[in-house]
C-alpha cells in the first residue's frame, strides 16, 4: 500500500488528524489479549483508494534526541518512506518558525507534499490558511480534525497524489515470503543464508514499491520469494538509524507476504518489541512462523528447545498457531526446513473448505458448549461460509451479534482449528445479523 505520512511541529492536531483516518478498527484482533496495539500506523481509505497512514508524531525517540532533531528524524522517516508527505500546520497560530523549520527538510525531499491548515473550524475561518502559501507547497487546504470540516478536500488532494497503483505482474503460484523482527535478530544473515543454500533462480527483481527488491528462490518445483530484500543486503548508517525508528519497511513487507517468518534472537531472549512486530504480521494477516535464530550460539540441553517454546506461548497467547523453528543463520542449522514451514503454513492460508463441512462443524460446536446469551435470550447460529482466504474469514450469520462474547468466538476459532487444522494461519470470523 502506498505510504501517507502526517508531518508537522508538535501540537498542530497530527494525532487527532492520524485518529480520523484510521478511525478505530473493530476487530477480533483488536479484542484478542496480548496484541500490543500501536497507533502510530493505521490503514486508511478514501474513495476506494487504500493507504497506510504513519503519524511521525508518535515516533518515540531517544531522550537524547534534541527538539530539533525529532522534528528533523521524523520528517526523515517521512521523506524515506512516504508517498505522500501530510504536512500539518495550526491555522490559529500562523505561520510559526518550527513549521518553516520542517517545511526546509520537507522541500529537499522531492516527494509530493500536501498542505493542511487545521483548527479552522469555520468557513469565516478560511482566509486564515492563506499566508501558509508562502511556505511553497502550494495551496494550503483548511480542515478542522476535530470536527472533520475540509478532511474531505484534504483526502481529495491526498489521493490525488498517491502514485498509481501500477499493474502488478507478480507470479501468482510463488509463496511470498517476509523475514521480520528487530534489528540485529539475524534477518539479513538468515536470507543471505538461504540464498546461498537454494537455487537463486533469476537475479532480484524490482518489488513493487520504491528501494524494495525481491528475490525468487525454487525448490522442488515451487517458487518462493523473499519480499524486500533490499535493505537486507546493503546496511548503511542511514538505513540503521531509520529502521530504529520505523517499522513501516516491514510493515510493507507484510503487505505483500503470504508468510512472515517473525525471526527472534535465542541469545537476547523475547523482549517487547518482539511482541509488536509479531502483532504486526497478525494484523496484515500473513501465515506466521518463529524462526529462533542463533541456536548455535547458546548452551543447550535436551530441554532448552522446549523450554524456549513454552516461553513464546507465554508471550504470544495470540499466536498459538504459530509454529516454531530453531536455527542458525551461522552455521546453517535448520535453515532450509524454512522453505518447508512456509510451504506448509502457505497452504492453510490459502485453504478453502467446503460449506457443508463449515456449518456441520459450526453446528456439532453449538450442541457442545450452548452460545452465550444476555437478557434471556440466546445467540443463535444460522449458518456460516467462507468469505475469503489468505486468512481464512468467515462470515458467520447469527440472530444479534450484540449477543455474542468474545470467548465464544474464540471457541468457535478453536473448534474450526481441530477440525480443519489451519496451521501457522490466523483465521477471522466475522458475526453478521439476518433475521
Ligand atoms: P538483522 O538486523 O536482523 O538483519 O541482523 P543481522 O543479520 O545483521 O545480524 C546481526 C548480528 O547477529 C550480526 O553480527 C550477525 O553476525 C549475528 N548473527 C546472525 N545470525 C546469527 C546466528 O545464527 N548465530 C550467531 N552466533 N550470530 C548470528
Amino acid at each position: 500500500l502506498p505510504v501517507v505520512a502526517i508531518v508537522g511541529r508538535a501540537n498542530v492536531g497530527k494525532s487527532t488528524l492520524f485518529n480520523r483516518l484510521v478511525g478505530r478498527r473493530v476487530s477480533i484482533v483488536e479484542d484478542t489479549p496480548g496484541v500490543t496495539r500501536d497507533r502510530i500506523y493505521g490503514k486508511s481509505e478514501w474513495n476506494g483508494v487504500p493507504f497506510r497512514v504513519i503519524d511521525t508524531g508518535g515516533i518515540e525517540m531517544d531522550e537524547e534526541d534534541e527538539m530539533g532533531n525529532l522534528i528533523r528524524v521524523q520528517a526523515q522517516i517521512a521523506i524515506d518512506e512516504a508517498d505522500v508527505i501530510l504536512f500539518v500546520v495550526d491555522g490559529r497560530q500562523g505561520v510559526t518558525q518550527a513549521d518553516e523549520h520542517v517545511a526546509q527538510v520537507l522541500r529537499r525531499a522531492h516527494k509530493p507534499v500536501v498542505l493542511g491548515v487545521n483548527k479552522l473550524d469555520h468557513v469565516e475561518q478560511h482566509a486564515l490558511s492563506y499566508e501558509f502559501y508562502r511556505l511553497g507547497f502550494g495551496e494550503p487546504i483548511p480542515f478542522s480534525a476535530e470536527h472533520g470540516q475540509g478532511t474531505g478536500d484534504l483526502l481529495d488532494a491526498v489521493v490525488a497524489a498517491l502514485p498509481k497503483a501500477s499493474e502488478e505482474d507478480e507470479d501468482e503460484d510463488a509463496i511470498r515470503i517476509a523475514f521480520i523482527g528487530r534489528p540485529n535478530v539475524g534477518k539479513s544473515s538468515l536470507v543471505n543464508r538461504l540464498l546461498g543454500e537454494e537455487r537463486v533462480m533469476v537475479s532480484p527483481v524490482a518489488g513493487t514499491t520504491r528501494d524494495a527488491v525481491d528475490t525468487p528462490l525454487e525448490r522442488d518445483g515451487q517458487t518462493y520469494m523473499l519480499v524486500d530484500t533490499a535493505g537486507m543486503r546493503r546496511k548503511g548508517k542511514v538505513y540503521e538509524r531509520i529502521e530504529k525508528y520505523s517499522v513501516l519497511r516491514a510493515l510493507r513487507a507484510l503487505d505483500r507476504a503470504d508468510v512472515a517468518f517473525v525471526v527472534l534472537d535465542a541469545q537476547t531472549g523475547i523482549v517487547e518489541q518482539d511482541k509488536r512486530v509479531a502483532g504486526y504480521a497478525l494484523d496484515a494477516g500473513c501465515a506466521i512462523a518463529f524462526v529462533v535464530n542463533k541456536w548455535d550460539a547458546i548452551e543447550k540441553d535436551d530441554k532448552t528447545a522446549h523450554r524456549f517454546e513454552e516461553k513464546i506461548r507465554d508471550e504470544f497467547p495470540f499466536l498459538r498457531f504459530a509454529p516454531v523453528i530453531f536455527v542458525s543463520a551461522l552455521t546453517g542449522q535448520r535453515v532450509s526446513r524454512l522453505l518447508d514451514v512456509a510451504k506448509e503454513i502457505a497452504e492453510y492460508h490459502a485453504m478453502r473448505v467446503p460449506t457443508s463441512t463449515l456449518n456441520r462443524v459450526l453446528a456439532d460446536a453449538q450442541v457442545s458448549v450452548s452460545p452465550p446469551s444476555k437478557g434471556g435470550r440466546r445467540l443463535r447460529i444460522y449458518y456460516g461460509t467462507q468469505v475469503s482466504v489468505k486468512p481464512p474469514t468467515f462470515v458467520i450469520f447469527v440472530n444479534d451479534t450484540e449477543l455474542s462474547h468474545f470467548s465464544y468466538e474464540r471457541y468457535l476459532e478453536n473448534q474450526l482449528r481441530e477440525a480443519f487444522g489451519f496451521r501457522g494461519t490466523p483465521i477471522r470470523i466475522v458475526l453478521r445479523a439476518r433475521d
